[in-house]
């Protein structure tokens, strides 16, 4: 561990000039970009009569680690896709996932009544879809930003009598930058003002361009308040799942992710959990995040009991000795001691290093993310106030040239930086780049929490200049 002498000076909230001073005073010549040791870093802070605490940098994804056992191919099997289903408000999300459940889930299932546990499975041609019942972009990318990857397949919702609108464009970006594909929904077809033509060529802008147009992306006109549509919707999702070939071990320890969890006055801690490998039993010692216990009752999403649940499937269960979050991860372990133990020391961790603290890319360390070969795309969100503006720097950035790392521009829109700005670049590690717009409040605490990088800026030039000394190692640190 080390920090320049402007590191250490910020976290000890002094004036880099005045450690400068303080280390000449202690012998020491050094400038404000010089590397100090733990030495020297000791050595100020006992000066200033602070003590040292090692930072533990930890995220729920290296819970990963503990679930290295040698794997057979053989016993990789079919999985059912798991399916989000984005748009812009107003444009029938909700309803899309009501009428998908009412039409699928009962079926056969006699009186099954669904039970709301944040996930839901349907049964079409003898397979399952697995479908996350919280609808949106924002929690797509709040699960991404704690570093789970869940989705397989969006539904981009658009209703042909308004087209694509600006959330439209953000699920697009969203889910883009987790690289799962999409498949559109033209709904409310049943209303005489449907002009789904539009809705294609609107779409067609943003490299969505259907098949029939000589594209890959497939278009399925539905409307979700009769139900027209839907069979056909839920047949292109098998196939994008056929060819995707998502597969999974049902043979293992389980591993997936926290759906959602709150705290039961009866219950105690109940937390809907996703199977995304392995298979989960009654009894499984396991971790969640920053919480362990062992599986006590599993229930699925027609509320029956179950003892075990495959790869994909949401069940809700109970026996954790806190309440994890949403995005947190799960493995389940061989014995309760080991999984007693690591859950331990995790929650221990989280507690010293406040859960979630991760380095982000930020202008100051992205050239030494560079030389360190951790960074070959520098992902970037550009907002400004008038479109052209917009485009204008987005197209500058795009021209710049500098070896080792690519400029990718990951979303653009005109109006003011918003939280789910800051939460995409948080989730795609991007920095946000403001022109002649500033953030808004929501906006500004979401990026200091998640230490996202915002840049504001109101000429062009100075953004690229900027980009470009970042890129170079040349920037001077901001204080
Ligand atoms: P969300 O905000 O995207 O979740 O949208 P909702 O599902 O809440 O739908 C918004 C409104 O559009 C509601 O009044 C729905 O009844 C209506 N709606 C949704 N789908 C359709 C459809 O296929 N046809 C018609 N005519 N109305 C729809």
């Amino acid at each position: 561990e080390s920090l320049t002498v402007a590191e250490l000076a910020k976290k000890l909230h002094r004036e880099p000039s005045e450690l400068v001073k303080k280390l000449f005073m202690l012998g020491t010549m050094a400038t404000v970009n010089q590397e100090l040791d733990k030495d020297g870093i000791e050595l100020i802070c006992a000066d200033y009569g602070v003590e040292v605490e090692e930072e533990i940098l930890i995220d729920s994804t290296d819970l990963e680690t503990y679930f290295d056992e040698e794997q057979n191919e053989a016993d990789q099997i079919e999985r059912p896709s798991v399916v989000t289903i984005m748009g812009h408000v107003d444009h029938g999300k909700t309803t899309l996932l009501d009428s998908i459940r009412k039409t699928k889930v009962t079926e056969g299932e006699a009186g099954g009544i669904t039970q709301h546990i944040g996930a839901y499975q349907v049964e079409v041609n003898d397979k399952k879809i697995t479908f996350l019942d919280t609808p949106g972009h924002a929690a797509f990318t709040t699960m991404r930003a704690r570093g789970a990857k869940v989705t397989d397949i969006t539904i981009l919702v658009v209703a042909a009598d308004d087209g694509v609108m600006p959330q439209t464009v953000e699920a697009i970006n969203h889910a883009k930058a987790a690289e799962v594909p999409i498949i559109i929904a033209v709904n409310k077809m049943d209303k005489p003002s449907a002009n789904p033509d539009r809705v294609m060529q609107e779409l067609t802008e943003h490299g969505l361009v259907p098949e029939a147009w000589g594209g890959d992306t497939i278009f399925v006109p539905v409307s979700a308040l009769n139900g027209e549509g839907i069979d056909n919707l839920l047949e292109m999702i098998l196939l994008v799942g056929e060819v995707e070939e998502y597969k999974a071990n049902p043979k293992r320890r389980a591993l997936g992710t926290v759906i959602e969890a709150e705290l039961d006055k009866g219950r105690g801690s109940v937390a809907t959990l996703l199977v995304q490998d392995g298979t989960l039993n009654v009894g499984d010692p396991i971790v969640v995040g920053y919480t362990f216990g062992r599986v006590r009752a599993m229930v699925n999403d027609l509320g029956r009991r179950v003892k075990s649940a495959g790869p994909s499937t949401p069940v809700e269960i109970t026996g954790l000795n806190d309440v994890p979050q949403a995005g947190d991860r799960f493995v389940v372990f061989e014995d309760e001691k080991t999984a007693r133990s690591i859950g331990e020391t995790r929650a221990q961790q989280a507690l010293q290093a406040q859960r979630g603290e991760k380095t982000r890319v930020s202008l100051d360390n992205l050239f030494e993310q560079m030389k360190q070969g951790e960074m070959k795309d520098l992902n970037v969100i550009v907002k400004g106030d008038v479109q052209g503006s917009v485009e204008a720097v987005a197209a500058s950035l795009l021209k710049i040239s500098v070896e080792g790392v690519n400029i990718k521009i990951i979303h653009t829109a005109v109006g003011a930086i918003t939280e789910s700005d800051v939460t995409l670049a948080a989730a795609s590690n991007a920095i946000v780049i403001g022109f002649n717009v500033r953030p808004d409040a929501n906006a500004k605490r979401a990026a200091d929490a998640e230490q996202v990088d915002v840049r504001l800026h109101r000429i062009i030039y100075k953004v690229i200049e900027e980009i470009e000394s970042a890129m170079e190692g040349l920037l001077d640190p901001e204080f």
